[in-house]
């Protein structure tokens, strides 16, 4: 890993003053011993004209792994070689972030104790960096830095020089180059955003993560129009986090907008207590959201189609607004736990006319699915072979036709931000597939049309700027549902 700062001279100030500006002198080659392996610090060039730092580094790969620090790009069936054999000693990424900032930790503060005037002084100043990652590619690595006041060169790296036709690797050989900042803001710039392109921290996301990008961050991060890119992508896209970093950063901005807006301040230091509570999960925020629905549309009788143990059955029996429960499943076993969950046996009479349970396929069409206001299949499609699926279409928007129909299923696209998920696996063993947004869209909007339904869709947990919601829901409504409503 590889990246050299230069700076040229002026009257008042050679270009060798980066020495000072770094505490490192140019003419010492320099060695200092990271918990990821050796940093070096040397000089190619030192003249009163042009003055360039390097910082090379050389990851131990092994150490990396015996530390237990490795995590962050396993998962895949190849991990465990992928441990040893990456791209980590060559390619620019979070460790170099690290580096940087242990080895020029007092210039990245900006503080300069043989030249104090020097830090706050704007200067000519050049970073290239041969080999970046960026996840992103060149546009993003320009949305990134131009808005800071870098002039970007971003070259996509080809796979292969002597195969062009491989196409383009997902490195970035970069240049930028800027007069008007100074070398601190320079290195806090690279500290965020090194490893925002590289998308793939190398180390435990620990909770004084929000800290540092805040202190990093500061006086350029706030105002910053891919602010919520650069914080979710640093923090791992550990929602909890990246929400607190959010926060933060508004009160910051709020703050420098206007003084005198105390009631907007507090709004948002009443946000940020709250959040110290652990995110909801999402099997919760699901339910929630489909209630949400359900009591918007004024649905009385609700039939929860594939209802597993009965966790939703359960949330409806609380709200009176809901006369009428059924709860079908295939499976015989679900439906004994979720018997025992109601505790249908020990329910009051009056309680009890409100629910029931029943063993039957979405795949047929079954009449005792009739005459309910609303119907949800909730993570239950994903179930089905695809070939089976317009039986399930045709079974609940043709023959039993409530006026509601909502519809949850996992986004695919959001499995990248489940730690814990290896690439390209699905969410649960059981699942026969899972769709992006766009595969769901299409599908929903042709059962619509198909049966008379429109069709509208509601993100269900973090919406994420990339890659949208982990859940994806479709309320489907007949004709006669919405005249009801307006009547
Ligand atoms: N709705 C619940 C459970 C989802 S798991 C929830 O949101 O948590 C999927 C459920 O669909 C399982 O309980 C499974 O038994 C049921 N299921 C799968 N295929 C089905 C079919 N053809 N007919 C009825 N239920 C089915």
């Amino acid at each position: 890993m590889f990246l050299t700062i230069s700076t040229t001279g002026s009257a008042e100030s050679p270009a060798t003053d980066l020495g000072f500006l770094l505490h490192k002198h140019p003419e010492k080659a320099q060695a200092f011993s990271t918990s990821y392996g050796t940093a070096h610090v040397l000089y190619p060039e030192a003249d009163a004209e042009r003055c360039t730092a390097a910082l090379l580094l050389e990851v131990d790969a092994v150490a990396l792994v015996r530390r237990g620090k490795g995590k962050g790009r396993g998962g895949a069936p190849d991990a465990a070689l992928a441990q040893y054999v990456n791209d980590r000693p060559y390619a620019a990424s979070s460790l170099l972030a690290v580096a940087l900032s242990g080895v020029f930790s007092s210039a990245m503060r900006g503080v300069c104790n043989a030249r104090p005037h020097l830090p706050a002084q704007p200067r000519p100043l050049r970073v290239e960096i041969p080999a970046l990652p960026a996840r992103g590619g060149p546009g993003l690595v320009g949305r990134l830095f131009a808005p800071l006041g870098w002039t970007v060169t971003a070259e996509p790296v080809p796979l292969d020089t002597e195969f062009p036709q491989w196409g383009d690797s997902r490195y970035v050989s970069l240049r930028l180059e800027a007069d008007t900042l100074t070398l601190a803001e320079a290195l806090r710039h690279l500290y965020v955003l090194l490893p925002v392109l590289d998308d793939a921290k190398h180390y435990w996301v620990a909770s004084d993560e929000v800290d540092k990008l805040l202190r990093a961050g500061e006086g350029w991060l706030p105002g910053h129009p891919e602010q919520q890119l650069i914080t979710s992508r640093y923090l791992s896209r550990r929602w909890s986090l990246t929400r607190q970093a959010r926060e933060r950063l508004e009160l910051v901005r709020l703050a420098e907008a206007d003084d005198s807006d105390v009631e907007a301040i507090d709004n948002a230091v009443g946000a940020e207590t709250e959040q110290e509570e652990r995110p909801t999960p999402l099997a919760v925020q699901r339910r929630e959201a489909i209630l949400t629905a359900l009591r918007s549309c004024g649905a009385a009788r609700v039939l929860d189609l594939g209802c597993g143990q009965g966790q939703l059955v359960q949330q409806l029996l609380k709200d009176p607004s809901f006369t009428e429960i059924a709860g079908v499943d295939v499976s015989v076993r679900a439906l004994t736990i979720a018997s025992r969950r109601l505790r249908l046996d020990r329910m009051g009479e009056r309680q009890s006319a409100r629910v029931s349970l029943f063993q039957g396929s979405l795949a047929y069409t079954d009449k005792r699915l009739k005459g309910y206001d609303a119907a949800v299949l909730s993570e239950v499609i994903e179930h089905l072979d695809p070939p089976r699926l317009p039986a399930l279409e045709y079974a609940v928007f043709g023959a039993a036709r409530p006026g509601t129909v909502l519809v949850t299923t996992p986004n695919v696209e959001y499995n990248v931000r489940w730690e814990s998920l290896p690439a390209g696996h699905v969410r649960h063993g059981d699942h026969r597939f899972e769709w992006t947004r766009a595969e769901f869209r299409a599908w929903a909007r042709k059962v619509a049309e198909r049966h008379g339904y429109t069709v509208e869709f509601v993100p269900v947990g973090p919406d994420d700027p990339e890659v949208g919601p982990p859940t994806q829901m479709a309320v489907f409504r007949t004709g006669s549902a919405k005249e009801e409503k307006a009547a």
